[in-house]
């Protein structure tokens, strides 16, 4: 069970208004809030330890170091990853999909096949693009059906031995759709293909178990639950991690540099070169922290009482369609009223204190599936209430009169 109340009181944001009335803040799949305990942690780090880390024989060197490395085994043990080294720690997801497909360059050949999925985010298909670009590899593309969902059987009959890897989401940013990525995994395996899995919407709702999903490549962000900007994780299967090449050159990476050779440090410094985000690492460990001790299972349940609620009281509304109608689906809903454009919508309820995302979300070929030029976005967190969607839902009815 969830003490929504109790939960509320750990983030400041919540208690700010906006246009002169109690904010609502309805856009957690852009960016979650921030708990005082992960704030706490980043002022207690600039406060009383900050120094780099890995460096120094001094004593707040080994402070920062011990709390950097101590959140690398948060973070391992959330995910269950078999070792401490399989957790790379980046600045973010996007960060995470990049090294690997750059990585991926000296492991392809023209005419191998790469296959994505019509649900992914830009982050999950521009830089496999440009791989293709590079080595003359072939793009292919899971299809969706109207629900929202993955049509697996056209999955299948993308994959052959020609396939080299695979990357899909966890979870649609966009449509909240949960992908059944166990079947995805399993089935490209069958062939070889290695597969990434872009997390960035599933872990604010979900734990997921690396060594039962067998994937080969994991990549999220911190700032989506509830930690900081520009920090993430990237998991990779030690095998995979040592096979692709380092992806940027600098401190920390190596482990000799002379002018006629430069051997490479042991995982994970390899591919973190340069001084990390220090503080956004040991916020990312309290971060995790935090909401296992709410526990995902009792987040599930009440996001799922909010989506459930929010979904009826939306449907009442006259011309209002909703997009991503998977019964496997997290806190997000993307809807549109006929003859209204999203961000007319958008506008008029953040008057009212209310914040949603407007677009295309970063997924322009969704939008062009349905034909639309964008949704408008509420995806819900467990720090959010009924009674914040009830005055969401009369928000939304007060602008389709105003705009009809
Ligand atoms: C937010 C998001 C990303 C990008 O994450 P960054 O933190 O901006 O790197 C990638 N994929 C999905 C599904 C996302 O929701």
């Amino acid at each position: 069970m969830i003490n929504v109340n109790k939960i509320r009181e750990d983030f400041p944001i919540l208690k700010r208004e906006i246009n002169g009335k109690p904010i609502i803040y309805f856009d957690n799949a852009a960016t979650s809030q921030t708990p005082l305990p992960v704030i706490d942690t980043i002022v207690d780090y600039y406060s009383n330890y900050n120094a780099n880390i890995h460096r120094g024989v001094h004593t707040l060197s080994q402070e920062a170091t011990y709390a950097y490395e101590n959140a690398r085994i948060i973070i391992q043990k959330h995910f269950n990853a078999s070792k401490s080294h399989e957790i790379i720690l980046t600045s973010g997801t996007t960060f995470g999909i990049n090294l690997v497909a750059a990585g991926f360059d000296s492991l392809l050949k023209r005419e191998d096949e790469l296959i994505v999925s019509a649900l992914e985010h830009h982050s999950n298909i521009v830089p496999w693009q440009m791989l293709c670009e590079r080595t003359g590899a072939i793009l292919k593309v899971i299809p969706i059906s109207l629900k929202g969902e993955l049509i697996l059987e056209e999955y299948e009959k993308l994959l052959s031995t020609k396939t080299k890897i695979v990357f899909v989401g966890h979870v649609s940013n966009t449509l909240g759709t949960i992908n059944p990525i166990e079947k995805i995994i399993a089935k490209a395996h069958e062939f070889g293909a290695a597969v990434l899995i872009d997390g960035a919407q599933a872990v604010p709702h979900i734990k997921p178990d690396m060594q039962k999903l067998d994937c080969d490549f994991y990549v999220c962000s911190a700032h989506k639950v509830c930690g900081p900007t520009g920090v993430g994780m990237l998991y990779g299967k030690e095998e995979w991690l040592n096979k692709l090449p380092p992806y940027q050159g600098g401190g920390e990476m190596i482990s000799e540099v002379t002018f006629e050779k430069t051997s490479y440090a042991e995982l994970p410094h390899k591919f973190e070169a340069g001084t990390p985000n220090i503080s956004g690492g040991i916020a990312f460990g309290a971060a995790l922290d935090y909401m296992n001790k709410i526990g995902f299972e009792n987040i599930a349940s009440y996001e799922n009482e909010l989506l459930s609620y929010a979904t009826e009281k939306l449907l009442k509304i006259e011309g209002l369609k909703i997009y991503g109608t998977s019964k496997n689906k997290v806190a997000v809903i993307s809807f549109n009223i006929d003859g209204i454009h999203p961000y007319d919508i958008g506008s008029i309820i953040d008057k009212l204190g209310i914040a949603v995302r407007t677009g295309h979300h970063c997924t322009q070929p969704i939008m062009d599936f349905y034909n639309i030029p964008g949704t408008v976005r509420a995806s819900f967190s467990f720090y959010n209430t009924k009674n914040e969607i009830d005055v969401f839902v009369e928000a939304v009815i007060r602008a389709k009169n105003m705009l009809v």
